[in-house]
This record gives C-alpha cells, structure tokens and sequence, in this order.
C-alpha cells in the first residue's frame, strides 16, 4: 500500500504563474509587488494595523523581542508546551523564559497559572494559540494591562482562528504567523509579524530592514537611508512571497477541504475514542478553529508509542510533539525542574498527531481512521 505522509504541501494552484510573473518584473528580493498584496491580504483578513511578511514566524518573534526591548534581567512568561521559537526568541534578548503549565482540555497556556509566576521582571507574556484554538484571551489581557506586560500572540497554529468572533492576531500588541511548510497556508519556510499597535509601525519596519530606514526611503521620505537602529534581515524573497500569495487567494478552498478532513476524523473516531479511554482535541463554543491539526491523547506513554509503531507498519506516518521546555537540556539551565508543569509533562508522553494536509485523500484518510481503530480494538 502507498505509504501516507504525515504532512504533504499541497499547490492551491497559481503559484507557479505568480513565481514566474514575479521573475518577469525584475524585483525578486524583498518588499516586490507580491510582499505588498500579501500584505494587504493579512490586513485586510485580520483588521491588524500592519502586516510584515518575515522569513519565518520564528524571526517574527525575534522582531516582537526587539520591539518590546526585551533585555538581560527581563523575564517572558512562555508555556511549556509549544516549539522552541515561543521562548529562544527571546532568550537571544538575553531573557529568561518563565513557564507556565497548560490547560488540559485546550493544551494552552493555563491563564490561573500567570499570577503566580508574574514578577516585577515580567516584560511579556506569550500566548501560543495552540492547534489554532485560542488562548482564554478575557483573562489574560486585563491581567496583562494591569501590570503593564506586552501580550505576543504566536499564532502560528492559528491563522483564521477566532476567539469571540474577533481573529486571532488581532489581540497582542504584536503577533506572529508561520508559513512552514506543515501550516495551513505555506510558502516553504515564511512568517509575518502583525503589528496591532500603531506606535511601534516605523521601528518595525527599521529592525526588518537591518535597521535602516529603506522602507522610508523608498516611500520618498527621507532622500537617503542610513543605519539607525539595531536590526536584521527578515524580507522573504518576493519569490517566495508569489507562492505565498497564491495560498493565501485560495484559503477558503484550503480551509474547507480541513475542515472536512477534521470532521471526517472525528466522526470516524469519537466513539473509538470514548471507548478507549483517548481524549481528542477540544473546541470551546466561543472559539472558531482553523482545522490545523487532529490528535489523539492516549492513556499512556507506552500507549501512545504503540500506537506510532502499528501505524508505521501500515505505512501511516504519525507524529508526537512537543518535548516540554522545562525539561530541555536548556528549560534546566532556566531552571526547570519534573513535575513543575505536570499538565504539559502528561500530555507531551500521549499526544500524537494524524496525517492532516488539504490534499489527504478521503480513501487514505479512511486508511487512518480503520488503522487507528483497529489498534485499540485488538489492544496492540
Ligand atoms: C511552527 C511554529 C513556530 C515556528 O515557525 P517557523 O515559521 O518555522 O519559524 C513557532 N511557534 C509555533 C507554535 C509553531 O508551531
């Protein structure tokens, strides 16, 4: 049987005549005509005052660090359970990452927890939308804002999500995207930075271009540009960009053959499920999810591990993620210590993701689901 990849990038169908139309003009470095409707796209979709596409979500988060001027001394409240990103962005400031547990119905960053573990160092806290499903955003920015901390939104997971009815990306002050090439909407490796506030606008724009003021030189406002600010290089090529683009033009059809996937997952397992003892993933009415990722919560590490290993012999690729932060070779250095997030530490061992991209077939999807059944029917 044909082997069935844990994630596939599937084209939405222009990308190629945009690639090559972007050649055609002659400016294929960054801030071309296709980064501006990218751009204008983001804006337009999300309300955010201003969309910067970035190499990667990961640069974007370093963008957020040096915007909110995040320092030795400083602390950023993370969650445990998400990628390496959320925290090492700022620790390269020179920060140390504070981390906080997760709740164990969304796997978000546990807003009871933010409290206690707020000092008078605290500069920011990270909200991780994990799978797409939002943070508890009602009580973590009136926290926020009472004890003058940023809130960064790392909405890689969460591109067309919704909380209350108002998308995801639009409630930090700064938030992040991801266009790798297991998102939703992908250009290869890519991100944006979305600024929501208008005070931070210009330096964003100089910390993205090396820290000059190019972008205001190329708008005819200043008559050269120079060096006047710390920066970096986070332009993507407008190659890159015109890939992009054509993703983001189709994301209804993307997002509605997920969705259809997502439910097909779980019509097909819940009551597997319920049987067995494994949890699946958990949508509050009030959020909107993007259908980024199904997975499963096993009983057990050992479980879970079975799991992987009976579906690899069928030829299905399945994955587990994250390793907790706290108890990385670098979350020690920061201190972390077992069982100091045992919410994350738990479902870190039992959570495995199933094959999810816009291209599963529904033959192969109906694959997964009789292989993933049948596991927990004869037990092995
Ligand atoms: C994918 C991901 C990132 C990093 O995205 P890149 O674009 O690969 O840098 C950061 N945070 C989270 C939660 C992610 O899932």
């Amino acid at each position: 049987m044909n082997p069935i990849p844990f994630n596939w990038p599937g084209l939405a169908g222009r990308e190629l005549d945009y690639m090559a139309d972007s050649l055609r003009r002659g400016h294929i470095s960054g801030d071309g005509e296709y980064t501006r409707r990218c751009q204008q796209l983001l804006e337009s979709a999300f309300g955010a005052r201003k969309a910067m596409l970035t190499t990667s979500c990961t640069d974007a988060l370093e963008m957020a660090a040096l915007l909110l001027e995040i320092g030795p001394g400083d602390e950023v409240i993370v969650p445990s359970f998400t990628f390496v990103s959320t925290a090492n962005a700022f620790v390269l400031r020179g920060a140390r990452p504070v981390f906080a547990d997760v709740r164990p119905d969304t796997l978000n960053l546990d807003e009871a927890q933010i409290e206690r573990l707020v000092t008078p160092r605290t500069k920011a806290i990270v909200a991780v939308h994990y799978a797409g499903v939002a943070c508890e955003m009602d009580a973590i920015l009136p926290l926020a804002r009472a004890r003058g901390i940023a809130v960064v939104e790392d909405n890689a997971h969460g591109l067309f999500g919704e909380y209350r009815g108002r998308p995801l990306g639009t409630f930090g002050v700064l938030a992040t995207l991801s266009f790798h090439e297991t998102k939703n909407i992908t250009c290869g490796e890519g991100g944006a930075l979305l600024v929501n506030d208008e005070a931070l606008i210009d330096r964003a724009e100089i910390v993205r271009e090396k820290g000059t003021d190019r972008s205001r030189f190329f708008r005819g406002q200043v008559d050269k540009y120079s060096w006047v600010d710390v920066g970096s290089s986070y332009l993507p090529s407008d190659l890159l960009a015109a890939f992009l683009l054509a993703q983001l033009e189709a994301r209804a059809e993307i997002q509605e053959r997920r969705r259809r996937l997502w439910e097909a997952y779980a019509a097909g397992l819940t009551d597997w499920a319920a049987a067995q003892g494994v949890g699946l993933p958990r949508v509050p009415s009030h959020c909107t999810q993007p259908y980024h990722l199904f997975y499963l919560l096993l009983p057990s590490l050992a479980a879970r591990q079975a799991l992987i290993a009976s579906l690899k012999a069928r030829g299905i690729l399945a994955v587990f993620h994250y390793l907790p932060l706290h108890l990385s070779p670098m979350g020690r250095r920061f201190g972390g210590t077992a069982g100091a997030c045992p919410v994350t530490e738990s479902v870190s061992d039992r959570l495995v993701r199933l094959p999810l991209y816009k291209d599963l077939s529904a033959d192969d999807q109906a694959r997964i689901i009789e292989a993933v059944r049948e596991f927990g029917e004869t037990g092995s």
